[in-house]
């Protein structure tokens, strides 16, 4: 049986000492109380929860999934996800970083972000039914109207409801803009949508007695494609004026899909007939308003892959240090057992220096993302909460798709650690490796993540938000420089920084005289970009490390961290090499290939 133990010290290690994050949130009125202490509690109870009550689930959930009863439509969810999801309530966890006007207890989103990693770890199927709560609080909170915010919000925000993001269509998924779902006003006010959802997460479930859509659907005069949908909240049960819960709304689960992983998580086919909902923002914007519950939830995925990377990463260490087999090349290590065990062996060790790295890269870089959405909100200056913005949305893409495609790599590394035993279901690996598989096609497929930033966040302003990402290492390459003992890691990202600006005009020159440049780029791009952000965390945390040893701390810690940064550098950053020169390639071996593909 796989086992969970929450990395708070790695967590601490970049709250406290890399990011500094309570001096850095003072500026903001809400968080300026904000103390060491605190964030600590929290992050030691967050823990506690996902590996004492979560995560003795994740097996059960695999095992069990989700049951639809096709006469009345409801679904009932794995032994004990209720009752964990009644304890979450409990501990007021849907609440943390929540606004308190809401009934929220406004703490910072990285405490969030960091129990959200832990509950991904511990169980990523059930950690999905509150975790899109968030986006649809998120949503609602920015567009909608006083009355949504006072009917909806503090019910999500106490957890006591759910929320869910219904876009896909049967004949759509990536291309939104050829969704049918129909809204048709009412006198009212309100609107009656019809059509069928498919693939909704948390669309139907038996842990709370409301759970609210938020439904992208089209006015009767919508103009076509994208720039003609609206969005809607649609609850499935109406709400009295006084709140309590009124008549069943005409929204129904007809069917639950059979998948590769996550089956403790319900994904419905909804069907809508004349269901009532109410606008969301304005006509035609649904798509900018349903984008901020999207952006949360990019955020919310690549966070689901850094979980399952850190668990998948625990459970193969401790079995390679177990496991024995062959002699180590260089002579026996074991000398009282009849075999070595297979820790000894370097690729052995290359598997599982993959994962750790990918793990603690991810995890600096979702914890940095969103203390920058913290700035975003709170911070009293405009400038700092425009660039703060601007960064996010620049690496959104990156924590998405990057930490998804890595948790790919690492769970696979680490199944392979466990060799036969890794393959079959006692262990657990393969769970892992089947539930990470989704995390890379939903919320926008990859590919289309790589087209939104090199096409959407880089090519489109030329390169001016990538700039200021390219001036933080800068200021990093400037300040350590000239310390040898900084040289192993400040110059692969010194290089690798000075050759991105060639690299993407190239790229985006290409892209100008044929725009299909730019699709056949855009994922090798993607990777190598995301590679210089993973670079200059770890040469953050290396310089951290150093520090500290330098100043005689003999906390093994910081050792471990130097070692992996090393590791990462010599064996996973330069990766980046090939990619510019598969991304430089171009189009024409991809589409002049009608007979290959005939
Ligand atoms: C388990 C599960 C849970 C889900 N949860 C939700 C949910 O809660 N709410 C919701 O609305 N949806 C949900 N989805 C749907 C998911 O977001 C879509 O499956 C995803 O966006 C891809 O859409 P598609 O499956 O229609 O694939 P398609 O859009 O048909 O794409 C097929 C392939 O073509 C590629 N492709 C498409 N267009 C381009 C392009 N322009 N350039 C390059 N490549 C392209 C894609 O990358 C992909 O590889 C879920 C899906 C699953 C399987």
């Amino acid at each position: 049986m796989p086992t969970y133990t929450p990395p708070l010290r790695d967590m601490q290690f970049l709250i406290h000492e890399v990011f500094h994050l309570a001096e850095e949130l003072k500026p903001c009125p809400r968080h300026a109380d904000i103390d060491a202490d605190t964030i600590n509690a929290v992050l030691e109870e967050g823990g506690k929860f996902a590996s004492e009550v979560t995560f003795p689930l994740n097996r059960v959930g695999d095992e069990q999934g989700c049951t639809l009863d096709a006469k009345t439509h409801e679904v009932t969810t794995p032994k004990g996800f209720k009752e964990a999801y009644a304890r979450f309530i409990e501990g007021g966890w849907p609440a943390l970083s929540c606004d308190p006007h809401f009934g929220g207890q406004g703490l910072p989103l990285v405490l969030n972000q960091c129990l959200y990693e832990m509950l991904n770890s511990a169980n990523q199927a059930w950690t999905m039914y509150p975790g899109l709560s968030h986006g649809a609080y998120a949503a609602l909170e920015t567009h909608g109207t006083e009355e949504q915010k006072r009917t909806y919000l503090p019910k999500l925000v106490s957890g006591e409801w759910t929320g869910t993001m219904c876009l896909t269509e049967p004949h759509c998924g990536t291309d939104l803009g050829l969704l049918r779902t129909k809204a048709e006003p009412q006198a009212d006010g309100t609107y009656r949508i019809t059509g069928t959802k498919i693939f909704i997460s948390a669309g139907e479930h038996d842990m709370t007695p409301n759970i609210i859509h938020l439904v992208l659907a089209r006015l009767p005069d919508a103009p076509q494609g994208s720039k003609g949908i609206s969005l809607f909240v649609v609850p499935k049960y109406m709400v009295n004026a006084d709140g309590s819960i009124g008549e069943r709304n005409g929204i129904h689960c007809a069917g639950l899909e059979h998948k590769m992983g996550i089956h403790g998580n319900a994904t419905a086919q909804l069907v809508l007939e004349g269901a009532v909902g109410t606008l969301v923002g304005e006509p035609n914007k649904g798509l900018p308003a349903m984008f901020v519950m999207m952006n949360a939830a990019r955020l919310g995925v690549g966070n689901q892959s850094l979980g399952l990377t850190e668990v998948a990463f625990q459970n193969a260490l401790a079995y390679a240090k177990d496991r024995i087999q062959m002699r180590s090349l260089s002579g026996v290590k074991a000398k009282d057992q009849p075999a070595d065990p297979i820790i000894v062996h370097p690729d052995v060790r290359k598997m599982l220096l993959t994962a750790k790295a990918y793990a603690e890269g991810g995890r600096a870089l979702a914890i940095y993302c969103t203390m920058l959405l913290d700035k975003e909100l709170y911070h009293p200056d405009e400038k700092v909460r425009a660039e703060s913005a601007e960064l996010v949305a620049l690496l959104t893409p990156i924590v998405k798709a990057f930490l998804t495609d890595n948790g790919h790599v690492a769970t696979n590394a680490c199944l392979q650690v466990f060799g036969g035993h890794g393959y079959i279901e006692e262990h657990g690996m393969s769970q892992f490796v089947r539930d990470n598989r989704i995390n890379m096609i939903y919320e926008g497929t990859n590919t289309v993540q790589s087209l939104d930033l090199l096409g959407r966040k880089v090519l489109s302003n030329n390169g001016a938000t990538l700039k200021k990402f390219g001036k933080l290492v800068a200021q990093l390459v400037e300040e350590e420089g000239v310390n040898e003992k900084m040289a192993e890691f400040i110059n692969p990202i010194a290089f690798l920084g000075d050759q991105m600006t060639k690299f993407t005009t190239e790229i985006g020159f290409k892209g100008y005289q044929n725009p299909d440049e730019v699709g056949a780029a855009a994922t090798d791009y993607l990777r190598v970009l995301g590679h210089l952000v993973f670079g200059y965390f770890f040469a953050r945390m290396a310089q951290v490390a150093l520090k500290e040893i330098e100043a005689g701390n003999t906390d093994p810690f910081y050792q471990a961290k130097l070692q992996t940064a090393r590791f990462y550098f010599a064996r996973l950053f330069p990766e980046t090499a090939t990619l510019m020169r598969t991304a430089r390639s171009g189009v024409k071996v991809l589409l002049d290939t009608d007979a290959a593909l005939a």
